[in-house]
Order: C-alpha cells, then sequence, then structure tokens
C-alpha cells in the first residue's frame, strides 16, 4: 500500500510503498476512502511538536472502511464505516482518564503524530477511538469534521453561551464553526489575514455578519473570540475586542509566543483558554449535533500522491474551507450527499454554501 511519510522534523513528505499493516489485539484494519488535511498535519511536517514520534504517516482525519478487525473487537465488523480522530488511544487509567477526561490523558497516543495516521490507502486504529459517523455524506465532504470540525466544537463549547462570537483565522475550523453558531442564532464576525478579501466574502456566505482583517476592529464588542489562527499577537488583540467577562478561547495545538499587553485589557473578569485534543464524548456529541444543522463542508480534493501540494496550499491560504485526501477516488463532486431531498435549496460541488436563507432570518450587526 501507498502511504505519504514524515521522515524527520522539517523533511518533505515522501510517497512510499508498504506492506499493509496488520491490525493488532482491540485494533482494526481500514481502507482510507478520504483523509483531511489539517493545519496540526503541518505542524508534524515542520517539527512544531514535540511530541511527535518520526518517521511517521500524518493525517488525523480519517474516513475508513473497516477491512478486517483484530483480536478482541467487539461491535465493529468488516465494511462499518468509521472516522479514526487525533485522539488516537488513552491510558484509561491516569487522573484525567479516570475523570473523564481523556483529552488530557498523561499518556495519549495521537494519530498521525505518535501513531501512523490517513495520509495513506490503509491505516490501523485502535477500534474503542473509531467514531461512528453520520450517514449520507460523501467521505472526503465528512473528513473535516473529525479535527476541523470536532475541535472547533469543543472551542465553542468552551466559550460559553454567547450573542456575538468572533473567529480569528477562517480556515477549515472556522468555516464549519460558523455554520454551526449561525444555526444557533450566534451573531458571527470572522477575521482573516489583513485584506484576505476573499475568504471575508467567503466567510459571509457561510453566515458572517461582519468580515474584516485581523487588524480591524469589529463594530461592536464580542462575548467571546476563538482563535484558529496559529498567531500569538492576536491573543492581545482579541482581549481587546471581548466585552466584559469575555472569554478568549485559543483552539490551536500550536501558536507563536504571545506578546505581552497591559492589564487592563485582561482587567474585568475577561479569560484567556486553551483547548486541547478532543474525548470521544465530544465526537459522539458533535455528530449527534450535525445530523440536525443544515451543515456543508467546502473541500478541495488531492490525490494522495500531491499531499506535500496540499500542505503547502493550505501553509499559503491558496484555497477556501478544507483540502482533503482521496487516495482513491470515489466520485465527482464535494459536500453533502443526502438520503432524503434538502429542505431548502443546496448547491453541491466544490462551492461555497451559500446560506442566504438562514441568514435573512438573523438579527444584523453593525459594520459591513
Ligand atoms: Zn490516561
Ligand atoms: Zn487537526
Amino acid at each position: 500500500m501507498r502511504a505519504l511519510v514524515a521522515e524527520a522534523p522539517g523533511r518533505p513528505l515522501r510517497l512510499v510503498t508498504r506492506p499493509v499493516p496488520v491490525p493488532g489485539a482491540g485494533e482494526v484494519l481500514l481502507s482510507v476512502r478520504a483523509c483531511g488535511v489539517c493545519r496540526t498535519d503541518l505542524h508534524v511536517v515542520d517539527g512544531d511538536l514535540p511530541q511527535t514520534r518520526y518517521p511517521v504517516v500524518p493525517g488525523h482525519e480519517v474516513v475508513g472502511r473497516v477491512v478486517s478487525v483484530g483480536e478482541g473487537v467487539t461491535g465493529l465488523a468488516p465494511g462499518d464505516s468509521v472516522g479514526v480522530p487525533w485522539l488516537g488511544r488513552t491510558c484509561g487509567a491516569c487522573r484525567a482518564c479516570l475523570e473523564g477526561r481523556e483529552n488530557l490523558c498523561r499518556s495519549p497516543e495521537f494519530t498521525g503524530c505518535t501513531r501512523d495516521g490517513g495520509f495513506a490507502e490503509t491505516c490501523v486504529a485502535d477500534a474503542r477511538f473509531c467514531l461512528p459517523l453520520p450517514s449520507g455524506w460523501d467521505p472526503a465532504a465528512l473528513a473535516p469534521l473529525l479535527c476541523a470540525g470536532l475541535i472547533g466544537y469543543r472551542a465553542w463549547r468552551m466559550a460559553g453561551p454567547a450573542d456575538r462570537i468572533g473567529l480569528y483565522g477562517f480556515g477549515a475550523s472556522a468555516h464549519i464553526l460558523c455554520q454551526v453558531a449561525v444555526h444557533e442564532g450566534q451573531k458571527v464576525y470572522a477575521f482573516t489575514k489583513p485584506g484576505d478579501r476573499r475568504k471575508q466574502a467567503f466567510a459571509r456566505s457561510l453566515g458572517a455578519c461582519w468580515a474584516g482583517g485581523s487588524d480591524e476592529d469589529p463594530p461592536e464588542l464580542l462575548d467571546a473570540a476563538i482563535l484558529f489562527a496559529p498567531v500569538g499577537a492576536l491573543v492581545p488583540r482579541a482581549l481587546g475586542h471581548v466585552a466584559p467577562g469575555g472569554v478568549v478561547v485559543a483552539a490551536g495545538i500550536h501558536m507563536s509566543d504571545i506578546p505581552s499587553f497591559p492589564y487592563r485589557i485582561l482587567w474585568e473578569e475577561r479569560g484567556i483558554r486553551s483547548v486541547a485534543n478532543l474525548t470521544r464524548r465530544d465526537g459522539l456529541e458533535f455528530f449527534a449535533r450535525v445530523a440536525d444543522i443544515p451543515l456543508k463542508t467546502t473541500v478541495h480534493r488531492y490525490p494522495l500522491e500531491r499531499g506535500a501540494q496540499a500542505l503547502e496550499d493550505l501553509r499559503v491560504g491558496r484555497f477556501e474551507g478544507a483540502a482533503v485526501l482521496v487516495p482513491r477516488p470515489t466520485g465527482p463532486g464535494a459536500g453533502r450527499q443526502r438520503p432524503r431531498p434538502p429542505r431548502s435549496p443546496r448547491p453541491s460541488g466544490d462551492t461555497p454554501h451559500r446560506s442566504g436563507v438562514r441568514r435573512a432570518r438573523r438579527g444584523r450587526c453593525g459594520g459591513s
């Protein structure tokens, strides 16, 4: 089988041919139908994450089909569709695991980081950490939900109740979360790189009531801010944008240093917190919620051998939405393929989702 391997920090991905892995006890062998490309994959390839075990096959937004099961696996059988997220395995015995905070396990395994992930034709996963997937989705459209969607969802929950929420960095996560937040009646303020009019238009098309550069101030104070861009300077920027009692949530696994800032922008019970990893419960909750939301991902497909190009395109922000590696093409078009007719007009194909119907019933905010 073919796989893309990160052999050492800072080395480009290399396409190799390897024997098909054999699932151990408690594991399943999956045929990879699609694997999303996440900014964390860039950090793995660049050598930004000290926990990475090289050589490693990156990729932790795996949509796969079970080919065979190892000894002792119950609940999964050949032919089942499952998702493999970033949290690949936990110890189940440390204090965090016992308290239901397995995202903070002291000896975790991370897919595509400490164990091989989905930038390959096949991969092996711990059956207990595979997530059941919603039906009626194209695998490529579903893949970004497994990290961009899930981590975004966890960050969004940590932002707490908010009428006005700012999303800083409008990439794969924000393009999903924006739709979730708008569906929940929140006003979304999208911040992109300064001058990135294309991404700002994209954000508006997904329901954001305001979109501007990260060097701009929103037209009103926010209740919460979520930072997806790995830029530490955005922390004091966002703090300056949230109202008293508001929170700034950093959703990325890696960020450049945060510059010092005056205490007065933290004063009045503003908070800063980070989000680390995810739990299986997050996955179950998120996918249950997805079933009720008219959500659509915008995806850009790459064959496996062009995985390095996908990472470079992500690095420079060459596309809107998410990149997805499709080892073996499964059909034309992207987006959700529902088993039943949609209730409102919804475009298909690799085009941004126009959510004008929902925007029309949302309150307007100031600004453009
Ligand atoms: Zn643990
Ligand atoms: Zn990720």
